[in-house]
Formats: C-alpha cells, sequence, structure tokens
C-alpha cells in the first residue's frame, strides 16, 4: 500500500520514470501528448494508452499507474461517470483531465468531483504538462499522508482511536449478519510509566513501538489493533467460532512480552493486563463494550498484573460502585465529608504516648462510613489524592497544634501519603507551607509511605524524599514486610524507621514464622539504626512477646481504636502524661 510507505517515510516516491494512463479516443491526440511528454523530459515514460472507459478500467484492474490523463467526453459512458469510476477504481492515483479552454466551469466541476488538475488542451507545452502532473502526484500523496494521519498512531502505525471504533463498529455490523463472536481486548502496559520516567520518553517510545510489534505478531492479520492513547492497546478480534479462542490469543500476547525488550543495552522486562469481552454476549454498543474490557483489565491489575481477565456481571458490580465512589468522591472534600481519627503510639517500656496516626474517614450521606481501603486506592487512580492528602497534612497538623496547647507538646503526629502525592511535584511545598502556617515543628511530623513508592523509584520521588528529610520530618516505611521488602530500599533511601504489618503481628505469639520475621525486622532495625513501631497490637500477649523482643513502639487496639479528634484529647487527659 503506497499510503503506508509514504507515511512512515520508508518509499518516498522517486519518479525516475514515470507510468501513465493517457484515456483518449483520439489516437492523433494521443500520440501527439505523448510526443509533447516525452520531448520534455530525459527520463523514461511509460504510457499505456485507452479509448473507452472499459479499456481504462481493465488497465487499472491489470497495472498500477502513477497517475491519468483523461479525456473524459468518452464513447461508453459520461464525463461525471467516467471519473467517478475511474476515482473509485484507482483511488490512490492522480487524475489529470483534459479540458478544452473555454470551459472553466466543466474543468471546476471535475475537480469538485476527485480530479486532481486540469489541463487545457492545445495551450499545455510539454514542460507545463509535465510539471501538471508532478504536482497531481504530491498531491495526491500529501492528501493521503493526511488521510492516514488522521486513522493511525504516528508512533506505531497502529489504529488510532477513531479507526478503531470504526472497526469495531464494521465488525458488529458484520457479526450481526453472520451470527459469529467478537472479542474486545483491552490492554495496559504493566509500570509503563516506570519506564517512562526512569528511563526517559525516548525509550518509552521505543518499548511502545516494540510492544506494537510483538502484539502484531500474536493475531491474525485481519485483526485490528489500535494503540488508544499513553499505553493503552486494544484488539479486536472477529469471527471466533469459540470464545475460547480469544483466551489463547490471550496467552499468546503475554507470552509474547514476556521477552525482555533490549533499549539501549538495557534490558526491560515489560507485562500487560488484559480485559476481555465479548461481542454480542456482554453488551452491544461500543461504549460499552469499552467500559467492559476497561473494568476486566482492572480487575487483572487488581488481581497481580501479567494476566487476562474476562468481563464478568461481577466486575461490572464492582466497576459500577467504583465509578459511584469517584463521583460522590470529588464532591466530598468541599461538602466536609473527611474527618480524621487518631490511633495513639505508645511506648512500649513506659507506656507514655508518644504519638498518634492520623487515619482519614469518609461519612458520605448515601454510602455511610467508607473504609479507607476503599476509597484511597480510588482517589489515587483519579488524582483526587493529591488535594485529600493536602487536606489530612493540613488537619493533623492543626489538630496536633491543639494538643499541644492541652499540655502534650511532646506528642507528634503520623501521616500516610501515598506514591501519588510524591509524582504530583508539589508536595514538598505544601508540606513546608503547611508546617509554617500551622506553626508546628517538622520534627513532630511523621510521614508514613509504602514501599509501593520506592519501588517505583523514580527521581522525582526521590528529590522529594529527601528534601522532606531535609525539612526535618522523619520517614516511616509503612506495612514493612507485606510488599517487596527489598533490603536495599532500606539503605537507599533516608528512612526513620519502619512499621511492621499487622498480618505479622496478628500471628503472634505462637506461630513460628511470624515470631520469625518480627524478630528478623527487630534484629535488622536495631542493626541499621532505624525505628520501630508495631502496628495491630490486640493483645497482651503480643505486646509481652514484642517487648522481649525488643521492640519499642506498639500501636493498637490493645491501647486503643482510631479515635475522633475530641475522643482522642479525652483519652490523652486520661491517660497521658502532662
Ligand atoms: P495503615 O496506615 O497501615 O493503618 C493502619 C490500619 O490498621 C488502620 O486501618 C487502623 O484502623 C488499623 N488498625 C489499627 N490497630 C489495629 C488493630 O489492633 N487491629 C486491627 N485489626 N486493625 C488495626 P484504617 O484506618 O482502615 O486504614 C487503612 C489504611 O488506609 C491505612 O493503613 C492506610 O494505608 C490508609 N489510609 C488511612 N488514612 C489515610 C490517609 O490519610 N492517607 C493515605 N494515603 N492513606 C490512608
Ligand atoms: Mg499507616
Ligand atoms: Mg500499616
Amino acid at each position: 500500500m503506497s499510503n503506508v510507505q509514504t507515511a512512515q517515510g520508508v518509499n518516498p516516491q522517486v519518479m525516475t520514470e514515470l507510468r501513465l494512463l493517457l484515456i483518449e479516443p483520439d489516437d492523433a491526440a494521443a500520440t501527439a501528448l505523448v510526443a509533447l511528454l516525452e520531448g520534455a523530459t530525459a527520463k523514461q515514460i511509460q504510457t499505456t494508452v485507452a479509448k473507452t472507459l472499459i479499456q481504462a478500467l481493465a488497465c487499472l484492474h491489470d497495472q498500477s499507474v502513477d497517475a491519468i490523463i483523461a479525456e473524459l467526453h468518452l464513447p461508453d459512458s459520461t464525463p461525471e461517470a467516467s471519473l467517478k469510476q475511474l476515482v473509485a477504481s484507482a483511488p490512490h492515483t492522480p487524475v489529470v483531465v483534459l479540458v478544452n479552454g473555454d470551459d472553466d466551469a466543466f474543468a471546476l466541476e471535475l475537480l469538485k468531483l476527485g480530479a486532481q488538475d486540469s489541463l487545457v488542451r492545445g495551450r499545455a507545452d510539454g514542460a507545463l504538462a509535465l510539471k501538471t502532473l508532478r504536482y497531481a502526484i504530491e498531491r495526491k500523496e500529501s492528501d493521503q499522508h493526511l488521510t492516514y494521519l488522521s486513522h493511525y498512531d504516528r508512533l506505531t502505525g497502529l489504529a488510532n482511536r477513531e479507526l478503531f471504533r470504526d472497526r469495531l463498529h464494521q465488525a458488529m455490523t458484520r457479526a450481526e449478519r453472520s451470527g459469529q463472536v467478537i472479542a474486545l481486548l483491552f490492554l495496559d502496559l504493566d509500570r509503563f510509566k516506570a519506564v517512562n520516567d526512569t528511563l526517559g520518553h525516548l525509550a518509552g517510545d521505543e518499548l511502545l513501538i516494540e510492544v506494537a510489534g510483538r502484539l502484531k505478531k500474536s493475531v491474525r492479520r485481519s485483526d485490528t489493533i489500535a494503540r488508544l492513547g499513553g499505553d493503552e492497546f486494544t484488539v479486536i478480534l472477529e469471527g471466533l467460532e469459540d470464545p475460547l479462542d480469544a483466551e489463547v490469543v490471550c496467552t499468546k500476547i503475554l507470552k509474547s512480552l514476556s521477552e525482555p525488550v533490549l533499549i539501549r543495552n538495557q534490558e526491560i522486562y515489560v507485562t500487560t493486563s488484559i480485559g476481555v469481552t465479548f461481542f454480542p454476549a456482554d453488551d452491544v454498543d461500543i461504549n460499552g463494550l469499552l467500559r467492559n474490557a476497561d473494568a476486566a483489565m482492572y480487575r487483572a491489575k487488581e488481581e497481580g498484573r501479567n494476566r487476562y481477565n474476562l468481563f464478568t456481571a461481577d466486575i461490572n458490580a464492582r466497576a459500577v460502585n467504583r465509578m459511584a465512589i469517584e463521583s460522590a468522591l470529588r464532591h466530598a472534600l468541599e461538602r466536609q465529608e473527611f474527618h480524621l481519627c487518631y490511633q495513639p503510639k505508645v511506648c512500649v517500656q513506659t507506656g507514655l504516648v508518644l504519638g498518634a496516626e492520623a487515619l482519614i474517614r469518609w461519612d458520605n450521606p448515601q454510602r455511610g462510613l467508607v473504609s479507607p481501603v476503599e476509597f484511597i486506592p480510588v482517589a489515587e487512580d483519579t488524582g483526587l489524592i493529591v488535594q485529600i492528602g493536602e487536606w489530612v497534612l493540613r488537619r493533623a497538623c492543626a489538630d496536633m497544634r491543639k494538643w499541644h496547647a492541652a499540655g502534650f507538646e511532646h506528642v507528634s503526629v503520623a501521616v500516610n501519603l501515598s506514591a501519588r502525592q510524591f509524582r504530583h511535584g508539589e508536595l514538598v511545598s505544601a508540606v513546608a507551607k503547611i508546617l509554617a502556617d500551622t506553626g508546628i515543628s517538622p520534627r513532630q511530623l511523621e510521614l508514613e509511605i509504602t514501599e509501593s513508592l520506592l519501588m517505583d523509584d523514580t527521581e522525582a520521588s526521590q528529590l522529594a524524599l529527601r528534601a522532606l528529610k531535609a525539612l526535618g520530618t522523619s520517614i516511616y516505611l509503612d506495612d514493612f514486610g507485606t510488599g517487596y521488602s527489598s533490603l536495599a530500599y532500606l539503605k537507599k533511601f533516608p528512612l526513620d524507621g519502619l512499621k511492621i504489618d499487622r498480618s505479622f503481628i496478628n500471628d503472634l505469639p505462637g506461630d513460628t514464622d511470624g515470631e520469625a520475621i518480627t524478630s528478623a525486622i527487630l534484629a535488622l532495625s536495631k542493626a541499621l539504626r532505624l525505628g520501630v513501631v508495631a502496628e495491630g497490637v490486640e493483645t497482651r500477649d503480643q505486646l509481652n512477646f514484642l517487648r522481649d523482643a525488643g521492640c519499642q513502639v506498639v500501636q493498637g487496639y490493645l491501647f486503643s481504636r482510631p479515635l475522633v479528634f475530641s475522643d482522642f484529647l479525652g483519652w490523652l487527659q486520661r491517660t497521658g502524661p502532662r
């Protein structure tokens, strides 16, 4: 296909030889025109002459030409019909029409019908005629280039969103007629952002191109692959005998991506999560199918990435719930539906309160109390976490100010931060401003981060961590032991301490693994001079074990559940020292 070649710049048309179809019923006129053209150039011109429309169409069927010069008054058709048929049979070939000098209106009409240009009989010399032909060819190519650009993704050459929708629509129409099944695959690369952030956009682009190539190899040529944008791809599988065939393709895609990609001498491993939905079983319109496939893909991510997932009614229910949470969440801040609870952190040796962890609560009039486990991930995905996170920081510091004023000056506050807040870029200045506004010493603000942040390992998050450290806040690694828990993180990042995840504390005492892990984390922190907080302490036995193992700080229901501000203050007044 010449348009594809042009668009990729692989094979720009070089006119060493011009292949022409000349449509001219008059022999003498044809000979004269050929002589005129040949006289004007040293290059070879290869001309085929047709005397009727039928002959011309037969010629176009048999061979391809660079341009058509046409006298449209033909014995077997009207000028308008002839032109239309020529354009339809050779949509990529420019047609230059021969007209009489006094017939401007006719020439214009033909241009509207798809002719590229006109030559006035008898008035054109060879040079002008050639130039006209060349321009016509160039114009046609750039028109096609534009059409190409509006249908294809520039980076990968795959179909773009518009063409994808068009193809899906056509496929649905065909499937309705034939009663066959279509599978729509929605792919999103796993951790693509990390590649982009660490290796740069050019490397990211290379990776996308490579992925596009591997996708092409994993499906039939007739299947449509599209890039919807970013790292999102779709595949339309048509004419499936058995829906199971779609799973075979998914497996093939996952396998083809499992080979590392070599970019600048670096082996990069990329995986993808795939959601699959079927037409007509799951939905009968394009947007519905896209939503389904997206929800199924999302579920594949939740289940651990690098896998595919078929859309089910259950996924639908979850997606609907998620969307409802998302829209309610958008108004939650302005409607003041959030509040903070505080859970004390207690010194094992003295029983004194050292600080409190701020835990967000969302009380929505329709949904009631929504767990942060449910809405924080939605807030992260939508970016709302940035504003919500700032609100938490400000409120926690303002509250801390109040308990300081009530005489508990040594009680610090710990605030949970999401990785997404670090990516935003304004975290550090926001923290600095909040500290200044509330008059809180940075030493009394602890920030709890998760391993996913360290795993992202982007320059931006590293810089932010160091800047927060430089501000004077302390940084704790939350839920330690549940993620990848690479020891390298502990050395690489400026951490002040760890929080042992409550799943390990749960197993204490008595469970050998739980005991071994907890003791190991405590020994490790001691060696690295890191502070440790054990969270989720519910029983005396757990406390005793932790004390004996050398743990200094604990947090959990044994001391207190998370309390609203006034209850927390009351609790301090009853139990805490002045
Ligand atoms: P997390 O930071 O690990 O918080 C500790 C969670 O353990 C809290 O759940 C707390 O209520 C619960 N917990 C404390 N002691 C005990 C205990 O003795 N037994 C049991 N079974 N559970 C205990 P919560 O409040 O539901 O928060 C869940 C998670 O949501 C938090 O885990 C944190 O990751 C996230 N989160 C909460 N507030 C925020 C926030 O303001 N920002 C961000 N980014 N995340 C937050
Ligand atoms: Mg926490
Ligand atoms: Mg935790």
